[in-house]
């Protein structure tokens, strides 16, 4: 029979610091712990049962921390919700409910028992949107994962440039991913990541200078596996939980990617095709063309003859586009989706006790000049900010020394008159 030592009650049994080094010790039948020893028994702990988990769900197929997929919502019910944060953009609205929809029915499938029976094997549906800037792609990608409450990540594709290069390396998208999930390799195995300006990496065949496509084709083709599904040695990057993990194996199989990018200059892309395609089918189907907007008959050709290599546009089996925001859709956007800028405003306002309205005439202006600027949806802001400061302002008085009837009317005057003193009424239009 084993023959216990005697136990020192007044240090730890794991790692022999005094009771006098120690914050806490706790005290067992035979042994101590101090606080040190628990915290390192935890990260033991944490690392044995994530390894168990991946194991599983390797053998299975079944998507980790796949639970609460079961109810599926449908593409109806997503494309209302994202009606009441989102004006207009319909297409792109549905494609996206779809794909989404899509994508969690395939991870619901690799999650049940009797999947893998036959040989049909859904295939992921990363999305591409393509739309001008401040026409509500990151809001689309932002509004969806607020929905299906899954962590979600935005990234920039103009940080990236090949491995080895000044500037980040692809593997950061998933590093952004974890760091939103608290290192949950389950959770963001599951996430979405929305990479922004995706366009910016397209091949640069017009310029004859470069000799070495550092931030181009070199990072697209790194992308390749991470989009497809694959295992990416990630890392951390300050980690703050595990320290001591130089990296983090995180699994991208079910990992939802949306790609947005303004694609500058892809219209001309567009009308050479259009154009030639109309040869021969008479000028009748040419009036049925909206040339306003040619980039609702963007397809995968033209992002490949844009700059795309053909096995990244292969990846984004989704194309959705979003169209250019006229007057209308922006007075919308002032007003009515649920966090719309005027509602956000008059809060603010209530908040100091003063009842803030925006007369129609106003709402017209301001959306006028979001036209005029080129701003998009995006100058929305700035220029309620540049009408409302001195309001803001002098808020606070205002508030306590008027008495009752705290109601602030802002007309077309007043906002004209605020703006031409600002920093942005006085931007030239472009
Ligand atoms: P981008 O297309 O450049 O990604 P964003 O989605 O970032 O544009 O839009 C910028 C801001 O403009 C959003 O935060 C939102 O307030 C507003 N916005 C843009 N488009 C819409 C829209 N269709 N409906 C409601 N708000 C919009």
């Amino acid at each position: 029979m084993l023959k216990r030592g005697r136990v020192n009650p007044h240090q730890c049994s794991f790692c022999g610091r005094s009771k006098d080094d120690v914050m806490i010790l706790i005290s067992g039948m035979d042994a101590q712990i101090c606080e040190m020893c628990v915290e390192k028994a935890q990260e033991i702990i944490d690392q044995e049962l994530n390894r168990h988990e991946q194991a599983d769900s390797a053998g299975s197929g079944k998507p980790s921390g796949f639970g609460d997929l079961v109810n599926l919502i449908p593409p109806r019910d997503i494309k209302a919700f994202l009606d009441d944060y989102i004006i207009g953009q319909d297409d792109a609205k549905k494609v996206l409910a779809v794909a989404v929809y899509n994508h969690y029915k395939r991870l619901k499938q690799l999650g049940e028992p009797a999947a893998g029976k036959d040989d049909v094997e859904i295939e992921k549906s990363n999305v591409l949107f393509i739309g001008q800037t401040g026409t509500g792609k990151t809001l689309l990608a932002k509004t969806i994962a607020k929905l299906l409450n899954v962590p979600f990540a935005i990234v920039d594709a103009t940080v990236f440039t090949e491995a080895g290069y000044v500037g980040e390396d692809v593997e950061s998208i998933l590093a952004r991913l974890l760091q939103v999930c608290d290192y949950d390799v389950p959770a963001a195995e599951r996430g979405i990541v929305y990479i922004d300006e995706i366009d910016k990496v397209a091949r640069k065949q017009d310029n004859p200078s470069i000799t070495r496509d550092v931030s181009g084709e070199g990072v697209q083709q790194a992308m390749l596996k991470m989009l497809e599904g694959a295992e990416v040695l990630v890392p951390p990057q300050g980690g703050r939980k595990h320290p001591e993990q130089k990296l983090v194996k995180v699994n991208t199989r079910n990992i939802l990617f949306i790609c947005g990018g303004a694609f500058d200059g892809i219209e001309k892309v567009i009308a050479r095709r259009v154009n030639t395609q109309v040869i021969g089918y008479g000028k009748q189907q040419d009036e049925r063309i909206d040339r306003e907007n040619l980039l609702q008959y963007v397809n995968h050709l033209d992002i490949k003859q844009y700059g795309l290599i053909p096995e990244l546009v292969g990846r984004l089996p989704v194309l959705v586009h979003l169209d250019p925001l006229d007057l209308t859709a922006l007075c919308r956007i002032l007003t009515e989706p649920r966090n719309a800028l005027v509602r956000q405003y008059q809060k603010l306002f209530a908040l100091e006790g003063v009842d803030l309205k925006f007369k129609p005439e106003t709402i017209t202006f301001i959306a006028e000049k979001a036209q005029e600027y080129k701003l998009g949806a995006r100058g929305l802001r700035s220029l309620c900010e540049a009408i409302l400061t001195d309001a803001m302002f002098e808020m606070p008085l205002k508030g306590k020394n008027k008495k009752g009837g705290n109601e602030l009317v802002i007309d077309r005057a007043y906002a004209v008159e605020k703006l031409e003193r600002s920093r942005i009424g006085q931007l030239k239009a472009a």
